[in-house]
């Protein structure tokens, strides 16, 4: 196996004709000579080490940009996985995983909001107004919901607001300001009709899951949409 050839070694010959000449008697003219070896060697040793520490420079910058491109992607990757793309809210993956932290440290109030009669708007205006609908009723929950809520999106015009630690006369009336907000907000639709959104609220103790969370307030929102619409129904709480 071939060795790699020593970089230095000019100056390493240098340096040893300048110790040999310095441990000799010998005349000037010798020593003189091995100094201006050892002079030279020295300047071209000045000059690969600069070159080198720039290279060193130039490398540790690339792998820091690097780094930051890396950590620029992880973020976004794990935005996507969690987010929403038409309404940047939570998607149900997030949710579900919320819910069952939250409810694994402390209580949980969850709320679940369907948008009424939706299918009429996408059948008379077409899916992109459907879309800026989805888009509005989002603007309309984040405008009014408390600091703590954590809103998503678990299906097509279905929502929720995650309410760590609020009991469920709180959530349910941040429900009602959610409806109204709903309500009073002008989708600018064609037919200047106006947008509604039924409301299901339930409170579930620490050790509890999303799937009970979820389940009675679903339950509460299909007796909201049954007792006629643009209404918020508490689900029934079961005693610990
Ligand atoms: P209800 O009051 O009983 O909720 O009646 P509804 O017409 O709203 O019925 P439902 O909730 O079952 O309607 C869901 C509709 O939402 C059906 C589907 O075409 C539409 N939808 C689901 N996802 C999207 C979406 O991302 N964009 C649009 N524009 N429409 C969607
Ligand atoms: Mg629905
Ligand atoms: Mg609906």
């Amino acid at each position: 196996m071939s060795e790699a050839p020593d970089l230095f070694d000019a100056e390493s010959r240098a340096l040893l004709a300048a110790r040999t000449a310095f441990g000799e008697e010998g005349d000037g003219g010798a020593h003189r000579h091995a100094l201006g070896e050892l002079l030279t060697a020295y300047e071209r040793l000045l000059r690969e080490t600069r070159r080198m520490v720039r290279r060193s420079d130039r490398a540790e910058f690339e792998m820091n940009q690097l780094n930051q491109r890396l950590q620029d992607l992880t973020g976004q990757l794990e935005y996507r996985a969690t987010h929403d793309p038409l309404t940047g809210v939570l998607n149900r993956a997030a949710i579900i995983e919320r819910s069952n932290r939250h409810l694994a440290s402390g209580s949980l109030a969850l709320i679940v909001l369907d948008i009424d009669h939706f299918k009429r708007v996408n059948d008379s205006f077409g899916h992109p107004v459907g879309d800026t609908v989805i888009c509005g009723v989002v603007d309309c929950l984040k405008g009014v919901a408390p600091a703590v809520a954590q809103i998503g999106r678990v299906g097509g015009e279905e929502f929720t607001a995650l309410l760590p630690g609020v009991s469920q006369e709180v959530a349910a009336q941040a429900a009602e300001q959610m409806r109204k907000a709903i309500a009073a907000h002008d989708f600018a639709l064609p037919d200047r009709s106006r947008v509604t959104a039924s409301f299901g609220v339930s409170w579930q103790a620490q050790g509890s899951g999303f799937d009970a969370a979820y389940g009675s307030a679903d339950e509460a929102l299909y007796q909201a949409k049954r007792r006629g619409r643009n209404q918020v129904a508490r689900a029934a709480l079961v005693e610990a």
